[in-house]
């Protein structure tokens, strides 16, 4: 797919920005059945919240144009941009178990695809933006919250440089929104690898469409897996990637302490970002039983069992790729399974690698062993996920903070004495491996009550400000923020926040 280089805010004779995405539409160019053709409803009043500089810049488009009046009706749905074919996609999806046929974009719309400067290919989709047929009873629109929590949450876990779809802009509607309550309401502009999820292939699997199955694989080959192209069993070779990729985001997910909070089929995507946020959240103390969603009763997607969802939902697509996968259905499940069981192994060998890196020590049993006490220590003890581990890197060098993370100190001088053994045996100098610690092991994240606080402000007082200050911070989280101490601690009890909301 070659495009030439897209022009951006090129000014015009009159002076005007006139904003140039050059999109090259490859999903709207799929048959009629893969989606709904639906531009964004107008709103009455837009005004700018943000637009995200950083990423304009690696996607080719000129921040300041779309920064103007011009890129602020962009964003509200109220301009759509030349080039963009505006619709809503069609997809099913398991939610907490149960198969729903027809789910579908009932409340974002695609505007497009853009290719990079650096020749990656994204979409740039609203979210909020009005009805589309897939809406079903609801309103089409996002409250100020949520879209909120989604830029902070999601441009933290791109700097924690954890694979994401992204942030380009926020913007308010000037219209109210009904939920419990009446809000504010806002659109989010989105950027993905694409949209397409496991519930995209489940649409076509449940309408047993399988020309629409073989065509929405090879346009995932094309664009997220195109290695898989070349070999004898190019579909089995791509379901084997999205497996790796999803072995390795959640491995991601639980070294920092993040819980998706929705693991649905229709919110994992097959390129390998995290997509979706909406009750997710980091957890503070360590407890691998930690469930933050209003919704999820039965603490189905629970931190420690992200793993085993993620692998359910793998076989969830793999059943839908089953017509792609062999001559007979007995030779398609061979295939199914053998993909399938990449996943364990994967995942655990990016988990354990990256709890050993976490403690600085080389990846290996000793270090597993290690990790594996660490965390049960922590569990009892109630020691903060982030804290501790960021507290390891002092530790190293001779300080004795982590000890008083642990409700029981002496829980951690017990693990301690074997620790500082391990990194003494190992390769690397004290400073070195504190340095090495603190590059993987985050001072900040978007801890829930700070996200709940920023949202707050800006809910109750049109206060950007601390949404401003939670970007700047989570933007650099490797490093410590010592003018920004409330956005490294963890919550005082009374500002503890126990439960998040979907918000939709
Ligand atoms: P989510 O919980 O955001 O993953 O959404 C699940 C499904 O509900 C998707 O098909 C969404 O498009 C749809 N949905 C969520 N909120 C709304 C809304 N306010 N209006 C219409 N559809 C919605
Ligand atoms: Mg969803």
């Amino acid at each position: 797919m070659v495009l030439p280089a897209p022009l951006s805010g090129a000014a015009g004779a009159d002076g005007t920005m006139a904003l140039h995405f050059g999109f090259d539409n490859s999903y709207a160019r799929l048959p009629a059945r893969f989606h709904a053709k639906q531009p964004p409803t107008q709103v009455t009043r837009p005004a700018a919240i943000r637009v995200n500089a950083a990423l304009a810049a690696e996607l080719g488009l000129d921040a300041e144009a779309l920064a103007s009046p011009e890129g602020t009706a962009i964003f509200a749905g109220n301009h759509v941009p030349d080039g963009a074919e505006p619709l809503a996609a069609a997809y099913a999806g398991h939610q907490f178990g149960h198969f729903v046929p027809q789910l579908g974009d009932g409340r974002a719309i695609l505007l497009g695809e853009v290719v990079g400067p650096d020749g990656t290919r994204r979409d740039i989709q609203l979210k909020g933006s009005g009805p589309t047929p897939f809406s079903r009873s609801g309103d089409g629109r996002a409250a100020l919250g949520p879209v909120l929590r989604e830029y902070m949450v999601s441009e933290a876990m791109a700097a924690l440089g954890i694979p994401t779809t992204r942030a380009l802009a926020a913007v308010t509607t000037g219209e109210t929104v009904y939920r419990q309550e009446m809000l504010p309401g806002a659109v989010f502009t989105r950027v993905a690898a694409s949209h397409i999820r496991c519930g995209t292939f489940q649409y076509f699997a449940a309408r047993q469409d399988t020309e629409a199955l073989r065509l929405l694989a090879d346009h995932v080959i094309a664009r997220h897996y195109p290695h898989a192209a070349h070999g004898k069993q190019p579909y089995r070779a791509m379901l084997e990637a999205v497996v790796a990729r999803q072995a390795d985001l959640i491995a991601r997910w639980l070294l920092v302490g993040f819980i998706h909070g929705v693991m649905n089929t229709d919110n994992m995507s097959v390129a390998g970002e995290t997509i979706d946020y909406g009750p997710c959240a980091f957890m503070d103390a360590y407890d691998p039983a930690t469930v933050f969603s209003s919704i999820d009763h039965h603490g189905r997607y629970a931190y420690a069992n992200q793993p085993s969802i993620a692998h359910w939902n793998l076989v969830r697509l793999a059943e839908a790729m089953l017509a792609l996968l062999g001559e007979t259905e007995a030779a398609a499940i061979e295939t199914a399974k053998a993909a399938l069981s990449g996943f364990a192994p994967h995942f655990k060998a990016a988990y354990d690698a990256g709890l050993c890196r976490k403690l600085g020590l080389e990846p290996g049993e000793a270090g597993n062993a290690l990790a594996q006490d660490l965390l049960e220590r922590m569990t009892a003890n109630a020691a903060d996920f982030t804290l501790t581990f960021r507290a390891l890197a002092a530790d190293a060098e001779g300080a004795a903070t982590a000890r008083t993370l642990f409700a029981d100190p002496a829980a951690f001088d017990g693990w301690a004495e074997g620790w500082r053994a391990a990194l003494a045996a190992g390769p690397l100098a004290a400073p070195q491996a504190a340095a090495c610690m603190r590059a993987v092991n985050p001072a900040v994240i978007p801890r829930n009550h700070m996200v709940e606080d920023a949202i707050a402000a800006a809910v109750n007082r049109a206060d950007f400000a601390p949404f401003a200050t939670m970007l700047a911070v989570l933007a650099d989280p490797f490093s410590d923020h010592p003018t920004h101490p409330r956005h490294m601690a963890p919550p005082q009890d009374s500002e503890r926040v126990l439960h998040t909301f979907c918000g939709t």
